[in-house]
């Protein structure tokens, strides 16, 4: 008798861990079981993926979905619908809501939110305080916890951890990888008084220089190194600190932003102002030369969109009053399939870095992998679509991206979510099906 499924995708060409490969997927009961299916085989439903390629359900490791917060801006459901429609089966959304999420009332409340508004799969990060360092080791087990986060300079909100002593307390409570922002608080503080409002939004990148970032990584690894815990830095934005962990392998693992692949200054200040303002800042040229490099020698594990949005009017604001942050997480796989298309990375580079690596560094169970036995999440992209992105097509509250205006060729045309078609042709599809992601460790 022929083999039946919930769903097969027919015709595709997978990109699979052992790169590309024209096959046929099999899914039951939202699982991957077969790559390879006979002719004869039935299905449900089946996909015809002529033209296309079929990559494992794509993951945006680092989002701001601001709830709870101003749902003006964004929230978990605005947030997870311009995820699908952007190509994202997975996100990571950050803690530094309003009110954040530190502890275990807080993460309960969020876990039962998510699995019932969200759109797509979910894991959230847990975020450290002076405060809640002796909790943090039975936090991070906790389920859906992709991980602490520590603001070891400030951003958005009020969570930080900059002094040493505190940071190493931070580092000896539990076990799992932590992820850093990491400029050097001391150095932003220092530096602050040196600028005035109105002065250029270029200034961004003065205030919040080179040294602030690479001198927040330099004493990040000491402690990692002193106390044995692995690290994730987010947002590495300076050729130093790409030079500096390489050699720190044993113990780091590091994020690189769409934008410092995609947008340079002095144009994205002249061009974009307040909407090119985002931490660590947009830099120069050599800078984005250096993230290319280490895209492509395999520096960085994971690229994410750091999705932060913020009201149009406030990032009217002159500098440095409009507040940093950018939209992405509809925007970050299409740019980075243009990315592919401009030849700048290949594409089975791409799914590493938006896929695997994520789930790798995260520890993320049944993700990251085309594989029987993974989770059943596909991003289908058509490598040869052109389309201009808009802000017209943002689903965020906010309405804007600072991709508006940039051809793209490469376009997600449908996401698969643990076996649920969530997107398809530009339209969201069906209910919210969203989950907690599981995550070993
Ligand atoms: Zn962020």
């Amino acid at each position: 008798m022929a083999a039946h499924y919930d769903l097969l995708i027919r015709n595709g060409i997978c990109v699979l861990p052992w790169g590309e490969e024209a096959t046929d997927v099999g899914v039951r009961n939202g699982k991957i079981v077969d790559l390879g299916v006979d002719a004869s085989a039935t299905a449900d439903s089946t996909i015809d993926a002529r033209n296309l390629h079929v990559l494992p359900g794509l993951i945006d490791p680092h989002v701001h979905l601001r709830d709870p917060g101003d749902k003006a801006v964004e929230t978990i459901p605005t947030g997870t619908k311009g995820a699908v429609l952007g190509g994202i089966a997975t996100v990571f959304d950050m803690p530094n809501t309003s009110p954040s999420i530190v502890d275990a009332k807080m993460l309960a409340w969020k876990q039962g939110y998510v699995e019932e508004v969200a759109w797509c799969d979910m894991g959230l990060y847990i975020g450290g305080t002076k405060t809640n360092i002796p909790e943090l080791a039975s936090l991070e087990l906790a389920q859906g916890v992709c991980a602490i986060k520590i603001f070891a300079g400030s951003s958005t909100g009020d969570l930080m951890v900059e002094d040493d002593e505190n940071l190493e307390k931070v580092m000896r409570s539990g076990r799992r990888r932590i992820a850093y922002h990491s400029e050097d608080e001391y150095r932003l503080q220092e530096r602050k008084p040196m600028f005035k409002s109105g002065d250029p939004y270029s200034n961004h990148m003065v205030w919040r220089d080179e040294e602030a970032a690479f001198l927040g990584t330099r004493r990040l690894m000491a402690l990692a190194r002193k106390t044995g815990r692995a690290a994730h830095i987010l947002h590495v934005s300076t050729a130093q600190e790409l030079s500096y962990l390489k050699d720190y392998r044993d113990i780091a693992t590091c994020e690189m932003l769409v934008n410092h692949l995609t947008q340079v200054a002095p144009d994205c200040y002249d061009r974009l102002k307040g909407f090119g303002v985002m931490n660590p800042p947009i830099r120069g040229q050599a800078h984005m030369d250096a993230a290319w490099k280490a895209i492509n020698d395999g520096t960085v594990d994971t690229v994410g969109s750091d999705h932060a949005p913020h009201p149009r009017e406030k990032k009217l604001l002159p500098w440095p009053d409009c507040p940093a942050g950018l939209t992405g997480v509809q925007t970050l796989v299409p740019v980075m399939l243009n990315h592919v298309n401009a030849g700048r990375l290949k594409l089975t580079r791409m799914v590493e870095l938006l896929s695997a690596g994520p789930a790798r560094v995260y520890g993320a169970v049944g993700k990251g992998r085309l594989a029987a036995g993974y989770d059943a999440d596909f991003t289908l992209v058509d490598m040869k679509a052109q389309r201009r992105i808009e802000d017209s097509w943002i689903v965020s509250p906010c309405g804007w991206t600072p991709f508006a205006g940039m051809d793209i060729t490469g376009w997600p045309i449908s996401v698969i979510v643990r076996g649920n078609v969530v997107m398809r042709d530009d339209t969201v599809l069906g209910a919210p099906i969203g989950k907690m992601v599981k995550f070993a460790g």
